[in-house]
């Protein structure tokens, strides 16, 4: 029942650089009044089509860019009425992993430096046991104490993604926003990360915040699941309840997506019609009324309110009104 995280409201709008006769042209309303929490231990996945706001979601709430409204608390903590000095002191607790491996590892580093780094900028072990300590920490991801003086081209992509998970891990953080983490990875190598990381969720307690597009992968990975669709949170509550019985309709036209190998199955997908509109000019009412087949007249001028439709189960939808 421990609260780690506290979304309210949050909101991250990009201004839009403008042309010759304005200065700025509107803004791009990447979040757009998210609230959600997760409790302490558990994952909570985001799914949603690319470009719906889950990544910079995800670095908003670590405050990796600053957010326009809204509040996030971490531990109780309102995160955003830190200085920059408090919230560099709790980042260690915080920590991101991205889809690219590659890109976020210094290829210059050794391995062990690499993991060694913020450890030590943080003075987080005594300088003479650091590299016992790291040497623990590579043995929890899966890699080998040689592996310190090797360099980031020497490995695999599967390895380069265990690197960043010591890496964070090295730090003890609490709490983990894991952006698509295993969407560049072969799918032979995606079940063992994802394997890696609920052992290390187990053994250390940690709370994630799964970023995917991949459906399968969030429903076994997630205890909670949110949905995602052009900024804000459409429905939201225990992976049970989301998969087995989804509510919304982006929802269900989402899941019925999943590929089946079942042909007998295949008459019951919803075809999602249409590209997602622009972040910078999105419908009124109800976002999603352009692609949306169960759409009504008040659909196209009132948004929704959520609604809990019991144990947790929120949907942000005219027909549960
Ligand atoms: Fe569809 Fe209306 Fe529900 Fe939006 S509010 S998802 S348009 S039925
Ligand atoms: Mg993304």
């Amino acid at each position: 029942d421990d609260v780690i995280l506290e979304v309210s409201h949050l909101k991250k709008y990009f201004p839009i650089k403008g042309g010759v006769f304005s200065k700025t042209a509107g803004q791009v309303k990447a979040v757009d009044d998210v609230s959600f929490s997760i409790k302490k231990g558990t994952t909570m996945g985001l799914v949603g089509e690319s470009g719906c706001g889950k990544s910079t979601t995800g670095r908003t709430l670590l405050r990796l860019i600053d957010k326009t409204d809204g509040e996030v608390r971490f531990g109780g903590t309102d995160i955003y009425a830190l200085s920059k000095k408090e919230m560099r002191a709790l980042r260690p607790k915080m920590q991101i992993i991205f889809q690219d491996p590659y890109s976020s590892l210094s290829p210059r580093l050794p391995v062990g430096e690499i993991i060694g780094e913020a450890v030590r900028e943080h003075k987080l072990v005594p300088k003479n046991e650091l590299d016992d300590y790291i040497t623990k920490i590579m043995a929890s991801c899966g890699l080998q104490s040689y592996h310190k003086d090797r360099y980031p081209h020497e490995f695999s992509g599967g390895q380069r993604q265990r690197i960043c998970i010591a890496r964070a891990l090295a730090l003890n953080p609490e709490f983990i926003v894991c952006d698509e983490p295993v969407s560049a990875l072969d799918v032979s190598i995606q079940a063992q990360i994802i394997n890696l990381l609920k052992d290390l969720q187990e053994e250390f307690g940690l709370t994630y915040l799964f970023i995917s597009h991949d459906l399968s992968v969030v429903e076994h990975i997630s205890d909670t699941v949110g949905v995602m669709y052009l900024g804000s949170i459409v429905e939201t509550g225990a992976t049970e309840d989301i998969f087995a019985n989804p509510l919304h309709p982006y929802t269900k036209a989402l899941f019925s997506a999943i590929p089946i190998p079942d042909p007998d199955t295949k008459g019951n997908r919803i075809i999602l019609e249409g590209s997602i509109p622009s972040p910078a000019n999105p419908p009124a009412g109800c976002k999603f009324h352009t692609r949306c087949k169960d759409c009504m007249e008040i659909c196209k001028t009132q948004e929704p309110v959520s609604k809990d439709m019991g144990n947790g189960h929120v949907v942000k939808c005219h027909l549960y009104d």
